[in-house]
């Protein structure tokens, strides 16, 4: 039956909506709420310590993106189960069926985006609403209490931690030495093993003055 159908595919499409915007709100509040206080513990300590150090000021980008290894997928993991474990008691199989994958397409959209945004040259990098996006992001990283959203923005209008990118107002954006500053590097506690380049001080890439840079055009521009 053809009207059948078209209800099916608006309740397969509101709940797709509902997944991907649960988990995008769920991402904001996280990263506001874990990612930038000490609730949040290891997450905590991994996103200040170690993202916001790699990625400061104007120093947003660099040649692969920069991480210490560590995962914290399990932290953004653990309520979206429990989201999904409750999902179970009042929808369908069908439904629960689009809800996780709606949910997993999401969440990696989620991580390959952020990872993106830091990447200098990113083949992303071509379409204008994930430059926009991205300046939305490296705006976070001059304004720590601004945009924590990765995907949707909207959230932080709602939330009043919105910070638009100013009309006009280019970026240039220097390219990341490939390894921690010396000076960050003696920062994080868990470098006691790391080689001496690593944590003596010593002419790195940043330091020579940063001789690759890359041009970013704005989208407002
Ligand atoms: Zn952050
Ligand atoms: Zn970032």
């Amino acid at each position: 039956m053809p009207e059948a159908g078209a209800d099916s595919l608006l309740v397969y499409g509101c709940t797709a909506m509902i997944a991907h915007l649960s988990m995008s709100l769920g991402q904001t509040l996280f990263h506001r709420y874990l990612g930038h206080t000490r609730l949040g513990g290891r997450f905590f300590k991994n996103h200040i310590q170690f993202h916001h150090v790699h990625y400061a000021g104007n120093h947003v980008v660099s040649t692969h993106y920069l991480d210490n290894g560590d995962n914290n997928t399990l932290f953004f993991l653990m309520p979206v189960a429990l989201v999904v474990g409750l999902s179970y008691l009042f929808l369908r199989l069908d439904l629960l069926v689009v809800q996780l994958a709606v949910m997993s397409l999401s969440f990696c959209g989620h991580y390959y985006l952020d990872n993106q945004y830091h990447v200098a040259g990113s083949w992303l990098g071509r379409l204008s609403w994930f430059r926009r996006k991205q300046q939305l992001h490296f705006i976070h990283h001059r304004h720590g209490n601004r945009n924590f959203a990765v995907i949707d923005f909207f959230w932080d209008r709602l939330l009043g931690t919105y910070r638009s990118v100013k009309p006009g107002r280019g970026f240039v954006i220097p390219i990341a030495a490939p390894r921690p500053r010396p000076s960050q590097a003696a920062f994080w506690p868990w470098n006691a093993g790391l080689p001496p380049w690593q944590t003596e001080p010593s002419k790195s890439v940043w330091q020579q003055g940063l001789s690759r840079r890359a041009s970013c055009g704005l989208a407002a521009r």
